[in-house]
């Protein structure tokens, strides 16, 4: 799967489901094909877990614990 890298939002094979891939660690979400069927529903779900980034699938998206990281850089 080396030819999608670019994309954060990994589609497994042979199903609907995905899983959100963060681009600062690695951290990833699991499922959310399954639980929560397209991309759309899936964003703001985990929006709403402090995920920030790009509507897009593409990304770039960071998780909660990258963008408490950023935070403090920031400061
Ligand atoms: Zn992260």
């Amino acid at each position: 799967m080396e030819r999608e890298a670019m994309m954060t939002v990994i589609q497994e094979s042979g199903g609907t489901d995905f899983r959100l891939v963060c681009d600062g660690c690695g951290n990833a979400v699991e499922h959310l094909g399954v639980n929560l069927h397209n991309w759309e529903l899936a964003w703001s779900f985990v929006k709403r877990h402090g995920w920030i980034g790009d509507r897009s699938r593409r990304g770039p998206h960071g998780c909660p614990r990258c963008t408490v990281r950023a935070a403090r850089t920031i400061d």
